[in-house]
């Protein structure tokens, strides 16, 4: 029997991988809608290929483009984020929820409204909405499942047991392209260093998360939404070959990890064939060849941003999304060449001395509050 998808983000790093799958095993799929921001050539490529009902671009300006690329297609095609949200909400068995950014939150929310089974890549989504999205989620039956290649690995060494036997959970972290470098490298560190990550092959926004650490922070505060453990049981730990994925410890001693080869199909095929297992064509994991694993601790002086989520996280409520509106305009900023790169933790770390914990009672809570902290990031970068 064929089951029905929907890629949000289908032109990313993410939303590659999975159609990479996906092609594997063409006949299984129906493909309902793929969405993009821009991206009209990979967009109407993807749309001929796999014969989605839908293409979505979040960008209006584009649609016309994008028409004519599809002149004659059987397929419909549509812009703007009333048409993101309403291919979102089209009844589907899965999600791909791999937009980047708190843009990627109302489609987000709009397929967890659905009731269906929603994989999560897009992480600042949850940062930001974070009690709102899974309280969403808890409303409307709907499944999230983690692809975060940390957060797949917990819930697989969560299956068969019980969060209140859960003593403490270790998100791994590669430590990025600037893991040895002193801090006078960092401050002149350029965004083509940045996005080039040692292990991983991903879009250039969660690099530079990558490489200030901020993407371990953020990934403390998905964890504590998905895996709902006190903070205090959530530890990081920088471990450079990317081997193990993530951890979680038992009160009796023992200690679950899940390995693999630092590929984000491994993550996408779990949650793609959840509760069972498929093939990839991912290259065995060859421990012999790898010889050594090593860990050590995380340096919060060179890398503050995992300090400032995890404050965030302790604060709640609207700070979060605080925190990921401060980071998404001083990464972009950075990436543009308007800032430093050690600028950017700096920038967070002001904005968010403006705010007092707040409790977001909604989506529009949430979207207001992501969009006041951008303008004042932005105040911030533009008088850099
Ligand atoms: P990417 O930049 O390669 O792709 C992002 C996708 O989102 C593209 O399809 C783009 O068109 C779309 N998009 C961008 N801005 C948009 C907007 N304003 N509105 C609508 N759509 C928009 O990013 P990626 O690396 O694939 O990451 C996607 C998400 O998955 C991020 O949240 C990231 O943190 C997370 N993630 C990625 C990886 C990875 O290996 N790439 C691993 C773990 C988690
Ligand atoms: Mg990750």
């Amino acid at each position: 029997m064929q089951r029905s998808i929907s890629i949000l983000g289908a032109t990313g790093s993410v939303g590659a991988s999975t159609l990479d799958l996906i092609g594997r095993e063409r006949d299984k799929w129906r493909i309902a809608a793929l969405t993009a921001n821009g991206n009209v050539t990979e967009l109407a490529r993807l749309a001929r290929e796999f014969q989605p009902e839908v293409v979505v671009l979040a960008n209006e300006a584009h649609l016309p483009e994008l028409r004519e690329a599809l002149a004659g297609c059987d397929v419909e095609v549509a812009a703007g984020a009333n048409a993101l949200a309403e291919a979102a909400s089209r009844p589907v068995d899965l999600t791909i929820a791999a937009i980047v950014g708190c843009a990627g939150l109302a489609p987000t929310m709009a397929a967890i409204e659905q009731g269906g089974t929603v994989a999560l890549a897009n992480k600042e989504a949850l940062v930001s909405a974070g009690d709102v999205m899974i309280a969403a989620v808890a409303r409307h039956g709907a499944t999230l499942l983690p692809i975060d290649s940390e957060h797949n690995a917990i819930f697989q060494c969560l299956a068969g047991n019980q969060l209140s036997q859960v003593r403490t959970i270790t998100l791994t972290a590669s430590g990025g392209p600037f893991r040895g470098w002193s801090l006078e490298r960092l401050e002149a560190a350029t965004p083509q260093q940045a996005v080039r990550h040692p292990n991983w092959d991903m879009g250039a926004k969660i690099s530079v998360d990558s490489a200030t650490m901020m993407n371990k922070g953020l990934e403390l505060i998905e964890a504590h939404h998905l895996f709902p453990v006190r903070l205090d049981q959530l530890d990081i730990i920088v471990h450079p070959q990317s081997v193990v994925h993530s951890m979680v410890e038992y009160r009796d001693g023992s200690t679950l990890a899940q390995l693999g080869p630092s590929d984000m199909r491994v993550p996408i095929a779990s949650a793609l064939a959840w509760p069972q297992r498929m093939d990839t064509p991912c290259k065995p994991l060859n421990l012999a060849q790898i010889g050594q694993l090593t860990f050590e601790e995380l340096d919060e002086v060179r890398f503050p941003a995992t300090r400032l989520a995890r404050q965030a996280a302790e604060a709640g409520g609207a700070i979060p999304a605080v925190l990921n509106a401060a980071n998404e305009v001083a990464v972009a900023a950075f990436l543009a060449g308007q800032i430093a790169f050690t600028r950017i933790a700096a920038h967070v770390e002001e904005v968010l001395s403006c705010y007092a914990p707040a409790n977001p009672l909604c989506l529009a809570d949430i979207l207001a509050v992501d969009e006041e902290a951008r303008k004042m990031a932005r105040g911030l970068t533009e008088s850099a």
